[in-house]
């Protein structure tokens, strides 16, 4: 049969009505191909909790079933657990395809987190170059993420050319080259799969981060002691905002050291501030258990890298007023370690959902029981519903999937023949 004439089967296994948990198959009479492979995402439900990883159902991929001769990869998107969280659940025989700072990231969470996933063997892509996956030529997209160096899939079988947004927004740090991108990918797209993670949030234009950074500075200001900061720790467009905003108001940033080691790898992809002479106001603590951690599992070396950049709590305490520091809910301990933190402003920077959680809530107590001042500023690793618009009018696909929402059915605003599928419903393109 001519390549060109190959049906190709679209499956959703998880995320037409989902944020997170992503996983995508495409196949051909004799390739498959899974697209994303993602954890369920924590429920904002305090009541309910997250036992074990949930599977979905996909026949020949997992390591408790038989593997099946025609998958042919698994591309990763991005780094973010809702993506990649299942990778230890597939067949080790089946090639991962994912960007080389992508396999870092999860790598170093593996050190860092409690995270389990770790990738050894890879193949690592690059924006705009294209590599063959079984009957699938693919081609990735640097885009705008949350996440460090992600990345959206033009997929090509034939003439049938499908695209997959991956997750994406356009108010970010490189929020002008999606344009770029549209260029080279034209407007013959057969499919279109679209992330719309804020579809159904009140309809607004989103802060720009550099309107984040503008807030934090203000934030910053308008107390005269110490800053502590709460974020993700591998969004490097925030940890550049609190860089910025820190040199802005003569500050120390003052950021853990698995925070010094992401800051270590993006460094080598982007012109991005570390901990170094180069970079004078940026010095590292060393948490507690986070130190504990690390030195147990042996890995002494990540510990003293930037030993020459360490600052102590005492100097911490000394130096209050001239202090923005980073925290996370494992630092407490170390927290109730540092004198002069009474009256501390705290910037929560990161999703809401997150707040609820309880490690976040004894956090949060603490700095209640200071009276510190508690403000959010955050704005979304996700498109608006304008930039989805505009992705649809610049891409003019003939048929567009949601995917990575909690209201599918809200598509039908963005114009464009929308097709809503199910989990695990099969369409053929
Ligand atoms: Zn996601
Ligand atoms: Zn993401």
């Amino acid at each position: 049969m001519e390549a060109n004439n190959k049906d190709i089967n679209l499956i959703v296994h998880r995320g037409t009505h989902e944020i997170g948990g992503s996983c995508i198959e495409l196949s051909t009479n004799n390739s498959r191909i899974i697209i994303d492979a993602g954890e369920q995402l924590p429920s904002t439900d305090k009541n309910l909790k997250k036992s074990t990883v949930a599977l979905p159902n996909i026949q020949g991929v997992f390591k408790q079933d038989n593997l099946d001769q025609k998958i042919k990869g698994a591309l990763i998107s991005h780094s973010h657990m809702d993506h990649y969280g299942l990778l230890n659940n597939l067949h080790n025989d089946i090639p991962i395809f994912i960007s080389k700072a992508s396999q870092e990231f999860i790598n170093l969470s593996y050190l860092f987190t409690p995270s389990e996933v770790k990738i050894d063997s890879c193949t690592n892509f690059e924006s705009g170059k294209t590599f063959c996956v079984g009957d699938f030529t693919i081609t990735p997209f640097l885009i705008d993420h949350s996440a460090f160096d992600s990345y959206m899939f033009l997929i090509e079988v034939g003439k049938k050319r499908i695209l997959y947004s991956g997750d994406f927004r356009t108010h970010g740090r490189k929020s002008k080259i999606l344009n770029k991108h549209f260029k080279k990918i034209g407007n013959q797209i057969d499919l279109l799969l679209l992330e719309g993670t804020t579809i159904d949030r009140p309809s607004k234009v989103l802060q720009t981060e550099a309107d984040i950074e503008q807030e934090i500075v203000q934030t910053i200001q308008k107390n005269n002691t110490i800053t502590l900061v709460c974020f993700a720790s591998q969004n490097i467009d925030r940890i550049v905002s609190f860089y910025k905003a820190s040199i802005r108001t003569n500050k120390l940033f003052v950021i853990d050291f698995y925070i010094a080691h992401v800051l270590n790898i993006a460094k080598e992809y982007a012109k991005i501030p570390y901990p170094s002479k180069i970079y004078k106001n940026i010095r590292v603590y060393y948490p507690y258990y986070l130190a504990k951690r690390i030195s147990e599992q042996g890995h002494q070396k990540l510990l003293y890298k930037f030993k020459h950049y360490k600052i102590t709590k005492d100097e911490i305490a000394r130096n209050c007023d001239k202090i923005v520091m980073v925290i996370r809910p494992s630092v407490l301990l170390d927290l109730k370690k540092i004198d002069n933190l009474d009256g501390a402003s705290l910037i929560y920077s990161m999703w809401e959902g997150y707040l609820n959680t309880p490690s976040m809530q004894k956090l949060k107590n603490y700095a209640d029981s200071k009276k510190m001042k508690f403000s959010k500023i955050h704005t979304s690793g996700h498109a608006d519903v304008e930039s989805l618009k505009i992705f649809i009018n610049k891409i003019n696909p003939k048929v567009i999937v949601p995917i990575h929402t909690n209201s599918p059915e809200k598509f039908i605003t963005l114009g464009g023949n929308i097709k809503i599928l199910s989990d695990g419903e099969q369409f053929k393109i």
